[in-house]
């Protein structure tokens, strides 16, 4: 963890330093090495939250673009109790979550009831293929407004871990510190969650812009009454705003009616 309590004040890991656990309570320890982010550790218990992961420094430097107070906010379930540590919560109530491990499915399912209002970021650096994969796709993918691309067979372009996400999925192909020149890699593609197996909708956005929206908004979405009529709020994929909600829900909506006889790898019928 970033921050222990010490005398009441969340503090950073120093060398030598003790402090106790936000959530649980017991004892914490600072680790200050040079292979690993300084972090504080349990100092008798190895997980107090079972859906904890190490943190390295993409985690931390996504936690970063957010205020200290947004980070590491312990969150409880009024009825059971269940705690759990959200990455980040901002002031508007929406979690995100970094997540560089692989996920369970049931634990992905399990902390997206948890956190209700969540945006999963995912570390697309660490299995190789992933972004090759993504990026022989993209070439197929149809293009429905600046930024807002439809995408058949999505099975074939993401991880499955993440298919059936019921919040939207943000992969960040560019990882920590890869060389800044691949305007695919550079921006983030999340994916909405998914209505129809066979095709999803994903949406390319600027880090400075997903950085923007989640700062100052509750989703990063506006939701109509049904999940599928979700549309992105302005200035999500460039700074320059995009005023064309309407229609962008009509192309989705008459594309995905229209686009069932579509086979595999992009032949049609
Ligand atoms: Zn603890």
């Amino acid at each position: 963890m970033k921050f222990a309590l010490i005398e009441g004040k969340r503090t950073e890991a120093t060398k030598g330093a003790k402090g106790s656990c936000p959530s649980c309570g017991s004892e914490l320890i600072a680790r200050c090495g040079e292979l690993k982010v300084n972090h504080w550790a349990h100092k008798s218990i190895r997980k107090c939250d079972s859906w904890w992961e190490k943190e390295t420094e993409w985690h931390r430097s996504w936690k970063a673009h957010y205020p200290n107070d947004w980070q590491e906010i312990v969150m409880s379930d009024e009825i059971t109790g269940e705690k759990h540590i959200a990455d980040v919560r901002t002031i508007h109530n929406l979690v995100i979550e970094f997540q560089h491990s692989h996920i369970k499915t049931q634990e992905r399912i399990s902390r997206e009831k948890f956190y209700k209002n969540l945006i999963w970021i995912v570390d697309g650096t660490r299995l190789q293929r992933d972004y090759p994969r993504f990026l022989r796709s993209f070439e197929s993918f149809r293009q429905v407004q600046e930024g807002v691309f439809i995408v058949d067979f999505p099975d074939e372009v993401f991880p499955k871990s993440w298919l059936k996400s019921t919040v939207p999925v943000v992969f960040d192909f560019h990882g920590f510190s890869a060389n800044g020149h691949d305007e695919i890699k550079n921006t983030l593609w999340c994916l909405l969650p998914q209505q129809q197996k066979t095709q999803a909708v994903v949406i390319g956005l600027k880090r400075s812009a997903f950085v923007k929206i989640t700062h100052n908004h509750e989703k990063l979405f506006i939701t109509k009454n049904k999940p599928e009529q979700q549309q992105p709020l302005t200035s999500l994929t460039s700074s320059r705003n995009i005023q064309r909600r309407g229609p962008l829900i009509d192309y989705i909506e008459k594309r995905q009616s229209s686009n069932q006889h579509r086979t595999r790898k992009g032949k049609r019928k």
